[in-house]
């Protein structure tokens, strides 16, 4: 039996794919599946996001690994392609390419191939990561456009930086902008991730790209899941595996950086940053044994954690279930104490740990 365990509630995908339906009626969704479905596995969440109109990830090798699994919905590549190389493939595996700069372009005109594929060209409207000016647009619309390689329609995209915020302007000038530019286009639109779903309805149009909120985790500020009524998909547990008493000021785990100002229990849980999660999580980390919360004390080691459960021990035993994050303990909150993003919570949970759908 491994002790650290991720539970996957499939129903719970489910729900939040529902939701953000509602919450975007007219748009299709992408559902984002990149980083192994942010850590939940990207085959069997995959497999069970029958209701999504197109998958995307980042990587070429996501997409294969979708095919492979046997999932033939349409899969767009958010990074689109790198080599020239590559092209084939994707018309061959039927995946659309997100079309970011002008070598890509080169290179999809100069390819041989039987046939066309279906792309999505980015727009810069801000986030200055992927996409192209916008002075860009028409030149390389047309190109886009003209090339036999490529088919018809020319789906178009941009990415916002600062969604989970909606005190930030930036969002809204970035939704003006892309409407700007794309005004005289007769083409696909999509904008928005998880948090342009939930903050800017202005941004739905014709696809919606959700990742984290499918999860049943908030992009915003300041919120967890249940604001949006999104259910949390991962549980993540362990087992206490030893219960010990401190005396007061006994400093414990590696280099003694917590100690205790009175005598108290230790329950030592079995996971640590062997398992993901994250090392700099301060003390006070909740955990929940039991229907309660407690902190977590010391440094995290890589295979275990100690947690201060109080001088009466709480009724605490050994092979209690320990839940490090899920439905009854945000993992937003978790990121908090971790000085990170849930995002990276999610993703960073390692094989070492067993996966369970129910
Ligand atoms: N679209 C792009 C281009 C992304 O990079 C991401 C994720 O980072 C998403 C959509 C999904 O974002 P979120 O998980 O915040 O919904």
């Amino acid at each position: 039996m491994k002790l650290a365990a991720a539970e996957i509630d499939l129903s719970a995908l489910a729900h939040n794919l529902r939701c953000i339906k509602e919450m975007a009626p007219s748009a299709r969704v992408m559902a984002v599946l990149k980083a192994n479905a942010y850590g939940h596995g990207l085959v069997t969440i995959a497999q069970h996001l029958q209701d999504a109109d197109a998958f995307a990830v980042a990587r070429i090798d996501e997409a294969l690994a979708l095919r492979a699994g046997g999932l033939t919905n349409p899969i767009v590549l958010l990074e689109g392609f790198f080599n020239a190389s590559d092209i084939p493939i994707l018309l061959a595996n039927n995946f659309q390419a997100v079309i970011h700069n002008e070598e890509q372009i080169n290179a999809l005109e100069q390819a041989q191939l039987d046939g066309p594929i279906a792309v999505w060209l980015k727009i810069d409207t801000g986030m200055h990561r992927l996409g192209i000016e916008p002075d860009q647009l028409e030149r390389f619309y047309l190109r886009l456009k003209n090339s036999p390689n490529v088919k018809p329609n020319i789906q178009l995209m941009t990415h916002f930086s600062c969604a989970d915020d909606k005190q930030n302007p930036k969002t809204k000038q970035q939704i003006k902008a892309f409407l700007k530019l794309v005004d005289n286009k007769q083409e696909q639109l999509c904008l928005a991730n998880s948090a342009g779903i939930i903050g800017w309805p202005m941004s739905h149009g014709d696809w919606v790209r959700p990742g984290l909120m499918l999860y049943g985790i908030s992009p915003m500020v300041a919120k967890v899941g249940h604001n949006h009524g999104l259910r949390p998909v991962m549980k993540l547990t362990t087992k206490v595996i030893a219960i010990r008493r401190v005396p007061a000021n006994e400093p414990v785990g590696y280099g003694g950086r917590w100690q205790s100002d009175k005598d108290t229990m230790l329950a030592v849980v079995a996971m640590g940053y062997g398992d993901g999660y994250p090392r700099h999580a301060k003390n006070g980390t909740p955990v929940m044994i039991k229907g309660q919360r407690f902190g977590i004390v010391g440094s995290v080691s890589m295979d275990m954690i100690t947690v201060d459960i109080g001088d009466n021990q709480a009724g605490v035993q050994i092979g209690d279930e320990v839940e490090m994050w899920g439905p009854n303990l945000p993992v937003e909150e978790v990121a908090i104490y971790a000085e990170t993003i849930p995002y990276e919570l999610l993703c960073n949970v390692t094989p070492r740990v067993s996966y369970e759908y129910l």
